[in-house]
C-alpha cells in the first residue's frame, strides 16, 4: 500500500513536470511564430526598399553622369584660364581654395571683400596701380582692386 502511494505520488509529480514543460513549449512556440512574422514583415519591407531603389537608380545615375560632364567642362574651363596665371599665384590660389569655397575677393571700399579688415592705403594704391593680387593679412584670402 505504501509503495502504491509512493508510486502514485511519483506519477503525479512527473505529470506536473510534464505539464510545466508543455506550457513552456507552448510559450516558446508562440515566441517563434511571433519572430517568424517579424521576419516576414522585415523581408517585405526590404523588398519594398529594394524596389524603390531600383526605380531611383537610373535617375541617380543620369544625374551623376550629368554632374560628371559638368565637372569635366568646368575643369577644362579652369585649365584654360589657369594657363594665363603664374605658377606661384596658382599655387597660392589652390592652397587657399583647399580650405574655403572662395579664394579671390575684390576690395570693398578699401577693405577685404571677405572679412572687412581695412587694407592699408599704400597697399591699396599698389594693387590699383599694378593690378597686383595681395593676400589679406587678416583672413588670408587673395585680394584684388577692381579696375
Ligand atoms: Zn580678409
Amino acid at each position: 500500500m505504501r509503495e502504491a502511494t509512493a508510486a502514485t505520488a511519483q506519477v503525479e509529480s512527473t505529470r506536473r513536470l510534464m505539464a510545466e514543460d508543455e506550457s513552456e513549449l507552448a510559450i516558446l512556440g508562440r515566441r517563434i511564430s511571433e519572430m517568424n512574422s517579424t521576419i516576414v514583415a522585415a523581408k517585405q519591407a526590404l523588398a519594398a526598399v529594394e524596389h524603390e531603389q531600383q526605380e531611383a537608380r537610373p535617375e541617380i545615375e543620369a544625374k551623376r553622369a550629368a554632374l560628371v560632364s559638368q565637372m569635366e567642362d568646368a575643369k577644362h574651363d579652369r585649365d584654360g584660364k589657369a594657363g594665363s596665371v603664374s605658377r606661384p599665384m596658382l599655387g597660392k590660389y589652390d592652397r587657399i581654395r583647399g580650405k574655403r569655397t572662395m579664394a579671390l575677393y575684390a576690395l570693398r571700399g578699401g577693405s577685404c571683400g571677405n572679412c572687412d579688415t581695412a587694407v592699408p592705403l599704400q597697399r591699396r594704391n599698389m594693387m590699383a596701380g599694378s593690378g597686383e593680387i595681395e593676400v589679406c593679412e587678416a583672413c588670408g584670402v587673395l585680394l584684388y582692386a577692381e579696375g
